[in-house]
């Protein structure tokens, strides 16, 4: 499409060698044998959310072209007895350079030159594109402020190299970046509720020490490709492999057993496998009592845990207590250890507390109220609710209490309005069984961490070692303050305190009041009928109530008076990514903005709605790293293999011009300093210095190699690592968790020669857990959780999001590509029908009348969309899948699934002002859903 009308990317445009002698060749063959020669090879990955990737390939490069990548399968082992991670890859990684030459890449810089969405473009010169972007920051600037500068956080599409330099400059300005956690919808409340952490996650070895895999939130056989090597080592190790999922999903064919859940009621499921669990007396006392918060006593006269500021004047409001066995007395719980000591808690048992106002109350321990929620989820009820047989819950549950298990908590732990409520169910059995803090247990989620460079890089003044060293020290000094307050709180618990406080000088901010006040959500999120029915209130009323409490304070922004007037997306691809998609941006947020900038390699969906598009250069055409994860713990680099075609550059880059130009725009404007929404003065005339530290780093790999030679510093990478010694390995295994609070989150040493498993210093050395009782916690005591009678775990109908229609709508990533990128790789479109499709039984089918592949159109009170249908025997009756992905463009009328997945998010992800119940970047804060959708399904007049 770009590549007719700008010149497509091919040896005769690139005046690559076409004159050379055709080499002299006896047949075909020697052409094959031509074909498989090179003349460079380079380290490269694919930087995109493929998460957790991180697979190390070589990319070999011909007449200045990459044409070939192979998996590179040069991990070692780890520990002894444990496969290897190699190879590494899968079939999108294998093709990915189809993507560099594809027709949809972009090579110049574009403006719109018709209606948004039109599709006619001209081409304009780098300085062109900025100066138009650098004036409508400018004008945003002088209208409203900078927080009419919007960034959407996301992963981008360069890997660390990317969207972190926009996300600077944005800060810089005093505009606001959208936290990418609840803008990707992978923020998974049930973890962070009981861990105070959504992301502790063991390494991808580990998993072979499991002997129980609940593939209960994931379909791994499409979405984790590079890892699945690990379950089925595991299970010619001897585990089992359970697979708890609605539609008989494709990773079926590698499970042992198979639970036909009804969507949306793994809750149900999970509490009867604990009921079981402790009416068969098969549960681990002595785990619950010092992990959990399962002995700690909860007042009956109010339901609230008895804490120190009942008990006594000047009381904590952080002291909890237990009922100690051995002396009948009610005592302090440790607040700076899990250790019990002497003392032996109760977990049953109903006692008497004397007040400090002298008055009794009758505590029981949190356990109590869970055998009495309980009561409701025998097997034979919850077979009613869920489906599973109360057999099969019964086995389950009595494996689980003799077997180590891991929980894969993929998408659906997140992404279904009550998702906290079923994980933080199967994380009670996981708590009575003792399954986390040892090898081959616990829930797995992502997570990242680790590569402290990028992050001291914008806190540093110049560059060199001298410098990082000056704000280590102080970063340690800051930490021996905090402890010096409270010398109860772990390394975690003060990395936790400065991320909070961190959290209000950058400009990452949770992104619901971008989405209420400036995208239209507000009318979506009041609707009653799309809500539980535990919400009394109207969603207005809490919204209301948490800003007078000022739970969000410092983050809630932008305000409500600040309509957008910037918008830029780096690698997001928002209007395919949001849940409510065009239906709700194209209407709501669209009409606001006076700049709507994409910057991609390729035109996309929300690229072709923009009024400029900078092209960026692929991976292997740049320096840059993979997101490291715990679940690979290697820093993982792609080279540049190839430049970067036509007038393409690295985001670094852009962003390193774009700075000039706002300041070189803003001297002529006579506006060099400013007061943002917050209050703050601020000065234009010193972003470049600030990316560029003083103007000395001004080549990304100069950047790239201040960034790993800082994290040696910090102790994650081992010494010696360099960007040279990168780009003659292509990784380095990390061999600490450095600085940040999102590695430290994985609470558990990290050897050379072992798996990682998340937890075990609370586990091995009772290090108390980041929550409101330093436990893992089951019990929420916020007002607004006792309200809405989820204090507790429970079963809760899924609410009928979207109106009252008989379909559940369903999705999860799809086999042919990462998100929407290589959706349109020619070589991933011949693997399947090659274009968008909805999977529906075939039952379901016939009663409408519908064929295979035929075109119907799908719709609930969101939205619309017309695609064609996969018929399928593997998805149950009044379930359809939209698996996520396709580009809306490949729709008619460029309407996809996302105009129908509404964006809810649960009002009670807005509580605040309670213990580990408080906004750090990428934690606790709403997100939507977008499973189990209400949708009806009509064959097309
Ligand atoms: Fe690995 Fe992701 Fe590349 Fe696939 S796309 S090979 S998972 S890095």
């Amino acid at each position: 499409m770009f590549g007719a009308s700008l010149g497509s990317l091919n040896l005769k445009d690139l005046k690559l060698k076409t004159s050379q002698e055709a080499p002299a060749y006896r047949g075909w063959e020697d052409l094959y044998r031509q074909k498989w020669t090179w003349d460079k090879v380079a380290w490269g990955t694919h930087c995109v959310d493929c998460y957790p990737g991180n697979c190390p390939y070589r990319v070999y490069v011909k007449d200045g072209l990459v044409w070939l990548e192979e998996v590179a399968g040069t991990f070692p082992t780890i520990e002894p007895g444990v496969p290897d991670m190699n190879p590494m890859g899968c079939q999108k990684g294998a093709a990915w350079s189809q993507l560099l030459y594809a027709p949809e890449r972009v090579l110049h810089p574009l403006k719109r030159a018709g209606e948004r969405g039109e599709g006619k473009w001209k081409r304009v010169s780098w300085d062109e594109a900025l100066g138009d972007i650098a004036d409508a920051m400018l004008d945003a600037i002088q209208e409203l402020g900078p927080e009419s500068i919007i960034a959407e956080g996301t992963p981008a599409q360069g890997g660390m190299m990317a969207g972190l330099f926009f996300n600077r400059i944005i800060g810089l300005l005093g505009g606001v970046e959208t936290d990418v956690n609840a803008v990707i919808n992978d923020f998974s409340p049930g973890i962070y509720l009981t861990f105070g952490k959504f992301n502790p996650a063991s390494s991808n070895d580990d998993w072979f020490h499991s002997e129980l895999i609940l593939f209960n939130m994931v379909n791994p056989v499409y979405t984790m490709m590079p890892l699945y090597h690990f379950w089925a080592e595991a299970r010619y190790n001897g585990a089992e492999v359970v697979l708890i999922a609605p539609d008989c999903s494709p990773s079926h064919v590698h499970a042992d057993y198979y639970f036909p859940v009804q969507p949306g009621t793994d809750a149900a499921m999970a509490l009867a496998m604990c009921k079981v669990i402790i009416d068969e007396k098969i549960y681990n006392a002595p785990f619950m009592k010092d992990q959990t918060d399962l002995p700690l006593l909860v007042r009956l006269d109010n339901r609230h845990f008895l804490r120190g500021r009942d008990v006594k004047a000047g009381g904590l409001e952080d002291q909890f207590y237990f009922f100690d066995s051995k002396t009948q007395q009610v005592v302090e719980a440790p607040r700076g250890t899990l250790a019990l000591g002497e003392v032996d808690p109760a977990l049953e048992g109903s006692y008497s507390a004397t007040l400090k106002d002298g008055k009794v109350v009758e505590v029981v321990p949190v356990f109590e109220l869970v055998k009495e929620r309980l009561a409701d989820y025998t097997p034979e009820k919850a077979f009613q609710i869920c489906g599973v047989h109360p057999d099969s819950i019964r086995l389950m549950a009595r494996k689980m209490a003799v077997k180590k298990t891991a929980i894969l908590c993929g998408g659906t732990s997140f992404k279904y309005y009550h998702a906290d409520l079923m994980v933080r169910a199967y994380l009670l059995a996981g708590a009575l069984t003792g399954n986390w803090g040892k090898k081959g247990t616990g829930p797995i989620e992502w997570s990242t961490g680790m590569f402290d460079g990028p992050y001291l890089y914008f806190v540093k003044q110049e560059p060199g070692p001298e410098e990082t060293k000056r704000i280590l020290k102080q970063v340690d000094e800051v930490r021996k303050v905090v402890k010096a307050q409270d010398p109860t709180l772990t390394d975690e618990m003060v990395a936790i305190e400065m991320n909070i406080a961190m959290a209000h000088t950058i400009g990452m901010v949770p992104p619901h009041f971008f989405w209420y006040h400036c995208c239209g959500y507000r009318e979506n999120w009041n609707k009653r009928e799309w809500n539980d029915p535990s919400m009394v209130r109207p969603f207005d009323d809490y919204w209301k109530e948490a800003a007078d409490k000022q739970w969000w304070k410092g983050v809630d922004r932008p305000g409500p008076n600040t309509p957008t007037r910037v918008y830029i997306e780096c690698g997001g691809n928002t209007l395919r990514r949001s849940r409510g998609g065009g239906t709700q941006l194209l209407k709501n947020l669209w009409p606001t903005c006076n700049m709507i900038v994409t910057i991609d390699w390729r035109m996309q969906t929300t690229g072709m709605w923009s009024d400029i598009f900078l092209p960026v250069a692929h991976h292997y055409e740049k320096v840059t790293f993979h997101i490291p994860t715990p679940h690979v713990l290697t820093l993982t680099f792609s080279d540049k293999a190839a430049e970067p075609p036509g007038d393409v550059k690295p985001e670094a880059e852009i962003v390193f011009l774009l700075a000039q130009k706002v300041e070189e725009r803003a001297k002529a404007r006579g506006l060099e300093e400013y007061i943002d929404n917050q209050g703050n003065a601020r000065r234009l005339d010193g972003l470049y210095n600030a990316l560029t530290l003083g103007g000395r780093l001004t080549e990304p790999e100069d950047v790239a190699d201040e960034w790993v030679r800082d994290s040696v510093l910090t102790g994650a990478l081992p010494e010696g690592t360099t960007l040279e010694t990168l780009k003659e390995k292509g990784y380095v295994r990390f061999v600490d968790w450095g600085i940040s609070a999102l590695a430290l989150n994985q609470a558990a040493p990290l050897k050379p020669d072992e798996t990682h498993a998340a937890f075990r210093w609370h586990v091995e050395d009772k290090l108390p857990y980041p929550t409101a009782t330093r436990r893992a916690q089951f019990y929420i005591d916020h007002d607004w959780f006792l309200e809405a009678g989820e204090e507790l775990p429970v079963h809760k109908d899924h609410p009928k999001v979207g109106g009252d229609y008989p379909f559940q709508m369903t999705s999860g990533h799809n086999r042919w590509s990462i998100h929407s990128m290589n959706i349109t790789n020619r070589i991933m479109q011949d693997t399947h029908r090659g274009r968008p499709h909805l999977v529906m039984n075939t039952d379901d089918a016939k009663a409408r009348g519908i064929e295979d592949n035929e075109e119907v159109y799908v719709f609930n009170d969101g939205g619309s969309f017309i695609t064609p249908v996969k018929l399928s025997p593997s998805v149950r009756p009044g379930q359809v899948i939209a698996y996520n992905g396709w580009e809306p463009l490949q729709f008619r009328e460029w309407r996809g699934p996302m105009d129908t997945e509404i964006g809810m998010i649960k009002w009670l992800h807005m509580a605040g002002g309670y213990g580990h119940l408080r906004y750090s970047p990428i934690q606790w804060q709403p997100a939507p859903s977008d499973r189990a959708i209400h949708v009806d399904v009509k064959k097309l007049d």
